[in-house]
C-alpha cells in the first residue's frame, strides 16, 4: 500500500545505501542487495459471485534466498503496489538476519479488498495465486505466511492448493496455518508479543518501571491486539488505539486516560481490526481523530498499522514525554523522521527487530511440520522470548559500542549476515 508521493522501496534502498556505506560494503554487494533477486507479476483472473469475471493483480518478491528460503506475508490491500511489496521483501531479509533465523526475505501480495469479496471469491484469489506461481514456491523456496487483511483460512486454501497441485502433503509450504492443520501454537500472539518482549527489555535498559507507563497504539489489528493486551498484563497502562473506521472511510483514535481494558476493546473490535465506533462510545471512550494516537502524552508510542505513519510533519507531533517508540508495523518511520527521533533520543525499537516475532515463530511453526511434531504454547512462546530477546540486546550491544542509532545498529548487524552469505557463497 503506498501513500501518494510515499514510495516504501525507495525509502528501503535509502535506508541499505546508508548503511552499505557506514559498512563500506563493496559495490557488487551493494548492486546485489539493493534491488530483489526474482519479482513475480501476474494476473489472477476469477469468476465472481455475480457470474462476471474479474481480474486481480498479484505479486510475489524475493529480496533474498541467500541464508536459506525466502520468506514473507502476503496482503490483500486494494492500494497494494509492487513497490511496497518490494520493500517489504527487502525488509524481511533483514529481519530473519536480525533474528539469525536460516531464512531469507520475500512478500506478496494482491491488489483487492476483501471487505467486498465473499469468502468464495477470496478463496478463488488464494487458489489464482498459488497457480500462478506454484513453481517458485516451496518448503525450500520460498515460504508464505498471513500479512495485512489474510488469515489462516487464506493460508490452509493456498496449502491446500499447492498440495493439490504437487501431488504431496507439504505442510511447511505456508506458515500461519490453522491449528491441527500444521499451525503452531503462539503463531496469532508470535509478532505483538514479540514487539513487548522488546519493550520490556527496553525499560529495562531506561531503568524505567513497566507499571509506571502509558502508551498509545496505531492500529487495532493482528499485531497490536496482543502487543496491548501483553502490554496491559505486564502492567503498563494503554490509554489510546486508533482503528479504520470503513463507514466513515478514515481513521479514528479512541481514548480512555484511566486506561483500557483489552477484553472490552477487543469485543467491540471486528476481524479486520475495525473498531465499532458507536459501541466505544456507550462504552466511554473519547473518539479523537485518527491522528490522535501519536500526540498523547504517552511513554511508548507502537505504531502497528501501516508504512509511513511517522514522517517529517506528524514526527513534530510527537510529546517530549515518549521515550520509546516500538515499531510493530512495517516501515512507519521515514529517513527524515528518524533524524528527528534521533536528535530527540528517543529509544526506536526498529521494525525489522521490533516485530521480528511473527516470522520467528513462522520458522518455529515450520520446524515442526518437518519433525511433524508440536510444541506446546509455553515452548513455543519461551523459544519466540529468547530469540527476541537475544535480537534485542546485540542490536543495543552494537548501538550502545558504536554510538550509533538502534535502527542502524540493527541494519548492521542484519546486513552484514547477509552479505557475508553472499561472499561465502561466491555471489560476488
Ligand atoms: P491487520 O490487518 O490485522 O490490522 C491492521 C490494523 O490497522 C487494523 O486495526 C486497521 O483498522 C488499522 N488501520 C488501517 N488503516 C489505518 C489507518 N490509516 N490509521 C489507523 N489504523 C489503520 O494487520 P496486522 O497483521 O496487525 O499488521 C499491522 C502491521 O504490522 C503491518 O505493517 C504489517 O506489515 C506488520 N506486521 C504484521 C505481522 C503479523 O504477523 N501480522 C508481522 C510483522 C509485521
Amino acid at each position: 500500500m503506498s501513500v501518494e508521493g510515499f514510495n516504501p522501496f525507495k525509502m528501503a534502498q535509502q535506508q541499505f545505501d546508508a548503511v552499505a556505506e557506514k559498512l563500506g560494503l563493496d559495490q557488487a554487494t551493494r548492486d546485489l542487495l539493493r534491488y530483489p533477486d526474482r519479482e513475480y507479476q501476474f494476473n489472477i483472473p476469477i469468476r465472481m459471485d455475480d457470474g462476471t469475471y474479474r481480474v486481480f493483480r498479484g505479486f510475489r518478491v524475493q529480496h533474498s534466498d541467500a541464508r536459506g528460503p525466502a520468506k514473507g506475508g502476503i496482503r490483500f490491500h486494494p492500494q497494494e503496489t509492487i513497490d511496497t511489496v518490494r520493500a517489504l521483501a527487502m525488509w524481511m531479509t533483514w529481519k530473519t538476519a536480525v533474528v539469525d533465523i536460516p531464512l531469507g526475505g520475500g512478500k506478496g501480495g494482491v491488489v483487492c479488498d476483501p471487505h467486498h469479496l465473499s469468502l468464495r471469491e477470496q478463496e478463488l484469489i488464494c487458489r489464482g495465486w498459488v497457480r500462478q506461481i506454484v513453481r517458485n514456491l516451496g518448503p525450500l523456496q520460498d515460504v508464505p505466511a498471513p500479512d495485512v487483511m489474510t488469515t489462516s483460512q487464506h493460508m490452509i486454501w493456498m496449502l491446500d492448493e499447492y498440495e493439490k497441485i504437487t501431488g504431496i502433503k507439504a505442510p511447511g509450504f505456508i506458515t500461519g496455518k490453522p491449528l491441527g492443520l500444521g499451525g503452531s501454537l503462539g503463531r496469532t500472539e508470535a509478532t505483538g508479543y514479540g514487539v513487548m518482549y522488546t519493550v520490556r527489555e527496553a525499560l529495562k535498559f531506561l531503568g524505567i518501571d513497566i507499571k509506571n507507563t502509558t502508551a498509545s497504539f496505531q492500529g487495532f489489528g493482528n499485531v497490536s491486539q496482543y502487543a496491548l493486551d501483553l502490554y496491559t498484563q505486564m502492567g503498563g497502562k494503554a490509554i489510546a488505539v486508533s482503528s479504520w473506521d470503513p463507514k466513515e472511510q478514515r481513521a479514528i483514535t479512541f481514548r480512555k486516560k484511566d486506561g483500557i481494558n483489552f477484553k472490552e476493546l477487543i469485543s467491540i473490535t471486528n476481524k479486520f481490526g475495525e473498531i465499532d465506533k458507536s459501541k466505544a462510545q456507550e462504552l466511554g471512550f473519547e473518539i479523537l481523530p485518527g491522528s490522535a494516537w501519536i500526540e498523547q502524552e504517552v511513554d511508548i508510542l507502537v505504531p502497528a498499522a501501516l508504512e509511513n505513519q511517522i514522517n517529517k510533519d506528524t514526527v513534530q507531533l510527537i510529546k517530549p514525554t515518549v521515550k520509546i517508540i516500538a515499531e510493530g508495523a512495517n516501515g512507519p518511520t521515514t529517513p527524515e523522521a528518524d533524524e528527528v527521533l534521533k536528535e530527540r533520543k528517543i529509544h526506536v525499537i526498529p521494525d525489522f527487530l521490533c516485530n521480528a516475532g511473527g516470522v520467528t515463530c513462522s520458522y518455529f511453526e515450520q520446524v515442526q511440520c518437518n519433525m511433524n511434531y508440536y510444541w506446546t504454547k509455553e515452548e513455543v512462546l519461551t523459544k519466540l522470548d529468547q530469540k527476541m530477546t537475544s535480537a534485542y540486546h546485540s542490536v543495543l550491544e552494537l548501538a550502545n559500542n558504536k554510538g550509533v542509532y538502534m535502527r542502524d545498529a540493527a541494519y548492521m548487524i542484519a546486513i552484514s549476515r547477509v552479505a557475508e552469505a553472499v561472499k561465502l557463497r561466491g555471489w560476488v
